[in-house]
């Protein structure tokens, strides 16, 4: 084995050896990695806020502290880079061969995150696989043209880029399917994949996934007319809504996404901290995609990820992807190691894996 601890479990052991003998390597294929260990107050103090203050508040109020952090002693160069080293140290550490790394390219922020990521990618190659991502967490403004020029140059020189729809919904800013269409467009026109965060909320009326997928639809078909396989590949992060739904509207949309060829990336230890709201009535069910239904109508399951560490989103996190394994085989109740491995590693599932599947969960 390549880590260098002790698995803590006989379960544990075996997946990994699987991840290590039979695929190729463990894979975090969602994690912001430039804003990995910056739930310290120090970073927060300049606004007069604790990261304890902070974390009683919602998703958007969070996200709404983003520019805080970018523009106080945590984003200096210095610092982005000795946490990003920790991070992909650390990650090492545990056996991780591949990672997908947000970096947040914002008017506050401009490139630095960049910067540091395309130095880190080169440096660790070999150890490993550092995958870039181009995101904008502050959201898009027709008044201020900047924020496009920053996103575009950075997606220009990123391998992947990264939406979030929901950002844009308030005044001033260009509006949620404005969003969609504009990422979309721009990932088209570069050639490069994409990941949207979708169906954070774990609501039945939660609707961003479905809007993407109206999105991608009209986009395709009637805009562009291309087939979606000569479309880049598009994933979506998170769809945890789509399990408080109604099973046939839960059904439709997994037919929709396998159509588009639409894949899914599930961080389960951030899906089930996500904050719940127990006034709304809905079918039961853990807050996490119902990747193995998903998977047994189609869909492509892309892989596990962290989404977000030691911040303050995500306080009881790690760079080990698969303690992230773990909370969705129990979550999901589906402990077939072989398979949760290949998902692990970011490998796709054959028709047999789909048949193992369906017989271990869906048959009577
Ligand atoms: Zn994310």
């Amino acid at each position: 084995m390549n880590i260098e601890y002790t698995p803590k479990s006989d379960f544990e052991k075996e997946v990994r050896d699987f991840c290590d003998n039979s695929f190729s390597g463990i894979g975090n294929f969602h994690i912001h990695g430039d804003r990995a260990y910056t739930r310290r107050d120090k970073y927060y103090a300049h606004h007069g806020v604790s990261v304890d203050d902070i974390a009683r508040r919602t998703l958007p109020e969070k996200q709404r502290l983003t520019w805080v952090l970018h523009k106080g002693p945590g984003f200096t160069s210095e610092c982005i880079e000795e946490r990003m080293r920790r991070l992909l140290e650390e990650s090492i550490r545990f056996g991780v061969r591949k990672m997908y790394t947000t970096i947040d390219a914002t008017h506050n922020t401009e490139f630095k995150s960049l910067e540091i990521a395309e130095k880190l990618k080169v440096e660790y190659k070999g150890r490993i696989d550092l995958f870039i991502g181009a995101y904008n967490p502050s959201g898009f403004k027709d008044s201020d043209p900047r924020r496009y020029e920053i996103f575009e140059e950075a997606a220009r020189r990123s391998d992947f880029i990264v939406g979030l729809a929901e950002k844009d919904r308030k005044d001033g800013h260009i509006g949620e399917r404005q969003h969609n269409w504009y990422v979309l467009q721009l990932g088209y026109r570069l050639g490069k994949p994409m990941q949207f965060h979708v169906g954070q909320e774990n609501r039945p009326g939660d609707m961003t996934t479905e809007t993407l997928l109206s999105d991608l639809e009209f986009l395709q078909d009637i805009d562009l007319r291309v087939s979606p396989e000569r479309f880049p590949q598009i994933d979506m992060v998170h769809v945890i809504s789509s399990s408080a739904k109604p099973y046939d509207e839960f059904l439709n949309t997994a037919r929709r996404m396998a159509e588009r060829g639409v894949g899914i990336v599930c961080c389960p230890r951030a899906a089930s901290s996500m904050l719940q709201d127990f006034s709304i009535n809905a079918p039961i069910h853990n807050s996490i995609a119902r990747i193995w239904d998903f998977a047994v109508n189609g869909v492509n399951i892309r892989g596990f990820g962290v989404d977000n560490l030691d911040d303050i989103y995500v306080p009881a996190s790690s760079p080990d992807v698969y303690d992230d394994l773990e909370d969705a085989a129990n979550l999901l109740r589906f402990y077939n190691q072989r398979i949760l491995a290949k998902i692990l590693c970011g490998e796709p599932l054959d028709p047999f894996d789909v048949g193992t599947i369906q017989r271990d969960l869906f048959s009577k």
